[in-house]
């Protein structure tokens, strides 16, 4: 373990992670807000800088960091931190969207079965005092024909959970490889369009760019069958959520769940109120799991780029 390496971290970054990082790496000193100014002053013996979402990593900090190699972000987005900048210094990002992949694609097969098997308005309705047994008729996976769109970690999990419930499975994504797809016996589809129209259920799983943002418009969400069901847990801004409300509410579309929204949190009651929609805050990655397993890969991730060898094993 080297001495030298000295490690900022964000304010708020879990007790878990400092543990490790100082087990592994090097003592730890951690914000106590996310100021420029108190960043500034701590970051100066610094060549490690964990973050969460937050704080702003601006031009100015990364100029003012002498001693930085590395930026580290536990979880998916680093679009607080400006990377060009980061560039111009030679500072390496790294962050650790494989730590959820099971987490997210485990939390959107949950709201696939509670959406054909009603289970929200059952549980809702039953605590309320109501035994509406006979009113309810769910629909099984089994059977059905699942559409994914985006076929990086989150969606090639959910792929191989969705064929153990005997659903055929579809995959849409015109970034990855032929061999991705046939070596787990996943069906490729090169036109969305085509996808949507043999799928009775789709889940989507693609990063938010420029091509993606607002790719389900009103237009593209009627080229799903009539009575499919949709789910994302990507990101909110690839969904058109207006046009979603409105296919829901003419129930063009059987049911939509959500996990991300346009806005966080979402300020559309009226979509939010559908009975055929049934929505979480953002939790797909909220595991004890995806935290633990972020927290061993930025250690790993870190390790690496400083050539630290990994400890032995107890007892070895
Ligand atoms: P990934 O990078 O492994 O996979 C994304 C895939 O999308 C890639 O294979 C890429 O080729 C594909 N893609 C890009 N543009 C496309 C397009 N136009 N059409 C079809 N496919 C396209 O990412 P991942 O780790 O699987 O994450 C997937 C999504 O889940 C991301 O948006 C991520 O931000 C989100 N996510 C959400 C949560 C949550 O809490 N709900 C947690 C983690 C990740």
């Amino acid at each position: 373990m080297s001495e030298k390496i000295k490690i900022l971290g964000a304010a708020g970054i879990p007790k878990e992670m400092v543990e490790r990082l100082e087990q592994e790496i090097g003592p730890v000193e951690v914000l106590s807000s996310d100021s420029e100014e108190e960043i500034i002053k701590a970051i100066q013996d610094k060549q490690v800088f964990v973050v969460r979402s937050k704080p702003k990593v601006t031009a100015h900090i990364i100029q003012n960091a002498p001693q930085l190699k590395v930026i580290a972000r536990p979880g998916v987005g680093t679009d607080n931190i400006d990377r060009k900048a980061c560039e111009e210094r030679g500072i390496k990002v790294v962050n650790t969207p494989e730590a959820s992949a099971s987490s997210v694609a485990e939390l959107t097969i949950g709201l696939a079965i509670a959406l054909l098997h009603y289970i929200y308005p059952t549980c809702h309705s039953l605590k309320e005092g109501k035994w509406l047994k006979g009113e309810y008729t769910g629909k099984t996976i089994e059977g059905k024909t699942w559409g994914i769109i985006g076929f990086g970690g989150i969606g090639r999990r959910v792929a191989e959970i969705v064929k153990v419930l005997r659903a055929e499975v579809l995959a849409y994504d015109p970034y990855v490889p032929d061999e991705e797809f046939t070596k787990r016996g996943i069906k490729r589809i090169a036109r969305l369009e085509e996808l949507l129209e043999q799928s009775d259920i789709v889940s989507i799983h693609v990063v938010l760019n420029q091509e993606t943002e607002g790719m389900f418009s009103e237009e593209v969400l009627h080229k799903m069958k009539k009575g499919a069901y949709l789910i994302n847990t990507s990101r909110g801004k690839v969904i058109n959520q207006k046009a979603l409300g409105k296919a829901l509410e003419e129930g063009y579309l059987g049911g939509a769940a959500l996990d991300v929204y346009e806005v966080e949190p979402p300020m559309d009651q009226e979509l939010l109120s559908l009975p055929n929609l049934i929505c979480t805050p953002h939790i797909g990655g909220s595991t004890e799991e995806a935290f633990s397993n972020a927290t061993e890969i930025l250690v790993r991730k870190i390790k690496e780029i400083f050539h630290i060898k990994e400890t032995a094993p107890l007892g070895s």
